[in-house]
């Protein structure tokens, strides 16, 4: 594996691959890699001659700044990650390097950015649609490979291609969880072990609102699950949402979609988790 920091070699590099006739199978990523990531690399590494993954921690993603000084880097750690799973490519640019110039992009998706994790966190999806734009340019990918654990990100990603009309394929990949069921992302690190047990709870309680669909209206659904968080001084209940799969919209009734979705987002501490299941 080579680890390039410059924006210019990355591109030169896979240019060059590109005209050798390889496909490239590209991951991005903010590091503080676990077995969610590593799953979609494998993937990525099957489908296509040349792995490459970018670890870019995006400040202009981050609507909230502790979030963002909190956010657990470890590169050395990282790297003998990726080479178990034979990264060609690792991507780790600066800051200054993806951003030499004041950022003035703006992107509108619509309807897609005005529910949950865009009501929520207000400049989030243009700072992701802008970042991951600029690392498809630099690294030319066949395929692109998103978690469906950021299912809304995933939604806007195959939005921002169509829009932009890239020639590339956006390859969405299922939700890895712990044992216990909690969905895996770095922000686990922040959890103390005894609330990384606790964090099962979320996955829980998706469960059991799966389970009680047949008996519940999406309305009295929606406020079982507002009770038990009520009930529960472990979270606070940021939102839980019913949404139609492909547009994101709030689901009032039944049977009009055709897969229905629900989403969360909850605050353990000053730790702010996300997670989804499909409904049907
Ligand atoms: P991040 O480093 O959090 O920006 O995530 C990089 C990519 O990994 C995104 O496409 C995420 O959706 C995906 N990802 C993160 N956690 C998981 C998980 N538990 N299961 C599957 N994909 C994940």
């Amino acid at each position: 594996m080579v680890t390039i920091q410059s924006p210019q070699e990355t591109l030169m590099r896979i240019n060059r691959l590109k005209k050798e006739g390889k496909s490239i199978g590209f991951v991005p990523t903010m590091g503080a890699l676990h077995e969610g990531h590593l799953s979609l690399m494998r993937k990525a590494k099957e489908e296509n001659d040349v792995l490459v993954v970018s670890i870019f921690v995006n400040p202009i993603q981050f609507n909230n700044k502790n979030d963002l000084e909190k956010y657990p880097r470890n590169l050395e750690e990282d790297k003998k990650k990726l080479e178990s799973v034979q990264c060609d490519i690792l991507f780790a640019p600066t800051v200054e390097g993806m951003y030499p110039e004041p950022v003035t992009e703006k992107y509108d998706f619509g309807e897609l950015e005005q529910v949950m994790e865009g009501a929520f966190r207000p400049g989030h999806f243009n700072g992701v649609a802008v970042v991951v734009k600029r690392l498809f340019d630099i690294t030319l990918p066949d395929r692109a490979y998103f978690g469906e654990k950021d299912f809304q990100q995933l939604a806007i990603i195959r939005r921002l291609v169509e829009m932009e009309h890239l020639p590339l394929e956006i390859v969405p990949c299922p939700i890895v969880r712990e044992e216990n069921g909690l969905a895996m992302s770095s922000r686990n690190e922040r959890l103390t072990p005894e609330q990384r047990e606790k964090a099962a709870f979320i996955y829980q309680t998706l469960q059991l609102a799966k389970k009680r669909k047949d008996d519940l209206c999406p309305s009295p659904l929606k406020q079982m699950v507002v009770n038990i968080f009520d009930a529960n001084p472990d979270f606070k209940l940021e939102y839980f949402e019913i949404a139609d799969e492909k547009t994101l919209q709030p689901v009032t009734a039944w049977g009009k979609q055709e897969n229905v979705r629900a989403f969360i987002a909850v605050w353990m501490g000053d730790v702010r988790l996300i997670d989804n299941i499909r409904l049907n």
